[in-house]
């Protein structure tokens, strides 16, 4: 089906991130990331910043992951280690990149730091260690408190206390010593980033709604690889502008009535296009997401800048208890007045798989939502069984307008 709403910022977000990748080949100097690292702290030493996962859900993106997942096999990681993991190491043994097909560039950029923070997971510091290995290069990370319920004031200043032990390394790969008032000027031009991107998310509220989970994934480009700088910043007021347009008009993906649908936990990256025409062809959207909402970082404030970032990288929601993260989804519930949610349950990524433990069967009971557990993969689509998942979302998505019709 083609949705009512065609974005013309998709034009814009190419032009974004073609320039993104090419300033990679001639930056000065580069530092890795994960995607919920640092990168503001990295930015206000002048690094332009890399990142890995970037890297390994535009292979899956790409579905060249079983290509090259087979390659870390053999280097003794297990077929259950994160699929971003060993399809980027397998990328890197077969000395192959999808940027070269999609921005010319020969390679992944080589690093002169990298850094890590474990806030999402322990995969990160194994797989950015086996690129220090390889590199020679000097590595750091923050190690946070993991899984909790709140985040303490201890927790804040011990998690700050980590950012700072940072700067070292940052200092003497950069060349140059830390600046506050330039790393409070990347936090302010992130924290005005992350509360656009906020509100791209937000227009998904709209009946009928202009954006799905879906889009956002290809549209949370700029706020993970260029936060920190005005271009991020730029993008998503144009993106925003663009959205808004479209709820002013009562313009939306469907313009018949629609289910409103919650995605938990990784993308299916090979199969986006597939599954976004799957709930659309279905008279739904999937309109919020953990994942995609894992970007706003509400807490960011320039005039505290290590605390603000120790405490908005602590508390993002793969970090949280099984109990506040029940909290969070029930607040999205009712935010975005959920209809019906889906668990992904990736079979690589148990970090941000919430299926595992009852969450499901908890949340209906106390919520009254539907709840179905899908089984995939974030890369390894060998996971990921189109014909059983087509027909539990169809069977799934049937029982909620049904159950909408019972209501009227
Ligand atoms: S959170 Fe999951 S997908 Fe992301 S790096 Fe960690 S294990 Fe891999």
């Amino acid at each position: 089906m083609t949705p009512a709403v065609q974005l013309k910022s998709s034009n814009l977000l190419k032009k974004v991130m073609r320039n993104y990748f090419r300033s990679l080949s001639d930056a000065p100097k580069i530092a890795w990331c994960t995607s919920v690292g640092p990168a503001e702290l990295l930015r206000a030493f002048g690094f332009e910043v890399y990142f890995p996962e970037n890297h390994g859900a535009l292979i899956g993106a790409t579905r060249k992951a079983s290509d090259y997942i087979p390659a870390s096999f053999n280097l003794g990681f297990s077929s259950h280690v994160c699929s971003y993991t060993t399809s980027d190491i397998g990328a890197y043994i077969r000395k192959e990149t999808p940027l070269e097909k999609h921005y010319g560039l020969q390679s992944i950029p080589k690093p002169d730091l990298i850094v890590y923070n474990t806030n999402q997971c322990r995969e990160v510091q194994d797989w950015f260690g086996f690129f220090a290995r390889e590199f020679n290069c000097p590595i750091a990370g923050i190690e946070p408190p993991r899984h909790v319920d709140q985040v303490s004031k201890q927790d804040i200043k011990y998690v700050a206390e980590q950012f700072k032990a940072i700067i070292p390394a940052c200092e003497k790969a950069s060349g140059q010593k830390f600046d506050l008032q330039k790393f409070n000027h990347t936090l302010q031009l992130s924290a005005e980033a992350t509360l656009l991107w906020q509100k791209v998310l937000a227009t998904a509220k709209h009946i009928p709604a202009p954006f799905s989970f879906f889009d956002a994934c290809i549209h949370m480009g700029p706020i993970v690889v260029l936060r920190g700088t005005g271009v991020a910043k730029d993008y998503y007021q144009s993106l925003l502008d663009e959205l808004n347009a479209y709820v002013d008009k009562n313009i939306g993906l469907l313009n018949t009535p629609h289910s409103r649908i919650f995605w938990d936990g990784m993308p299916i990256w090979g199969k986006l296009r597939y599954l976004s025409d799957l709930f659309l062809d279905n008279q739904s959207v999937v309109i919020a997401s953990t994942y995609c909402n894992s970007w706003i970082f509400e807490d960011f404030d320039p005039a505290k800048p290590f605390e603000s970032c120790a405490l908005a990288y602590t508390k993002i929601f793969i970090n949280r208890s099984e109990n506040a993260k029940m909290d969070m989804l029930k607040h999205w519930i009712n935010e975005f007045e959920i209809e019906g949610m889906i668990f992904h349950d990736a079979q690589t990524c148990f970090n941000n798989s919430n299926a595992r433990f009852g969450m499901p069967q908890r949340l209906k009971t106390e919520t009254g939502i539907p709840t179905l557990v899908i089984e995939g993969d974030l890369n390894d689509l060998r996971f990921f069984s189109e014909g059983q998942s087509t027909t539990k979302i169809e069977t799934f998505l049937e029982q909620i307008a049904s159950r909408e019709v019972e209501y009227k």
